[in-house]
């Protein structure tokens, strides 16, 4: 057992806050980079998905594509520990590994929505079939391939710069109630995340960062 997991299996409340760091070793992108010349966060704002859902949607199959992996043992760890997981991830490995308890902070890219009607479709079936029409430029397909069968206009689940981040104030009540805080692979630097481990801190718990070889520090395995 590691130090960690004896620490976690002691405390009352534990809580994990996850980033990019922990989905890393499973092949995750950190969407930090570039698609089409330009940067992946410059697609991903409100604004965009408004004005340019056939180009917003193109990448969105891909950024879906990028997301069909594994979890590794450090998601399993978690899972396996029964920590409730406050992340800031979108791949949604934390589900495949089997943790119940999951907010996540910027969505999802598991799924799409219908604001109109309410349904709820997953991701990877939809951008399988989208991904057709685009390959042979048939953008009126698109087009109809993008509303749900109510007329809706399907709505990603991943939360887009200029939108508000979920869960918040599940998140802060977890934050405000652990005796431990486990933070995996998250270089707190985005608000209002970052934020958590102070609102734990203050609350009398202890906070432990694990920000370089998630697996190994967690499992005691190397990566
Ligand atoms: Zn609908």
């Amino acid at each position: 057992m590691t130090e960690i997991e004896q620490r976690i299996r002691a405390a009352q409340n534990p809580v994990a806050l996850t980033g990019a760091g922990i989905s890393a070793p499973s092949g995750i992108p950190t969407f930090q980079g570039a698609w089409k010349g330009r940067p992946i966060r410059s697609f991903l704002s409100r604004e965009y998905f408004e004005t340019h859902r056939i180009e917003f949607f193109e990448l969105y199959i891909e950024m879906v594509s990028w997301c069909q992996k594994q979890p590794n043992p450090a998601h399993l760890a978690l899972a396996e520990w029964g920590l409730p997981i406050i992340t800031q991830n979108i791949d949604g490995l934390h589900h495949k590994a089997g943790s119940r308890k999951i907010y996540e902070l910027h969505g999802s890219l598991r799924t799409l929505s219908c604001p109109k009607c309410g349904k709820v479709i997953e991701a990877r079936p939809f951008a399988e079939d989208l991904k057709e029409a685009y390959a042979v430029r048939d953008y009126r397909a698109v087009g109809e391939k993008l509303r749900c069968s109510c007329s809706g206009l399907w709505e990603t689940d991943v939360v887009l710069y200029g939108d508000a981040v979920r869960h918040m104030e599940e998140a802060y009540e977890l934050s405000a109630h652990a005796d431990l805080m486990l933070v995996v692979g998250s270089s707190l630097t985005t608000y209002p995340a970052a934020a958590l481990p102070d609102v734990a801190r203050r609350h009398g718990a202890e906070v432990i960062l694990v920000n370089d070889d998630c697996v190994g520090h967690l499992t005691g395995q190397g990566d």
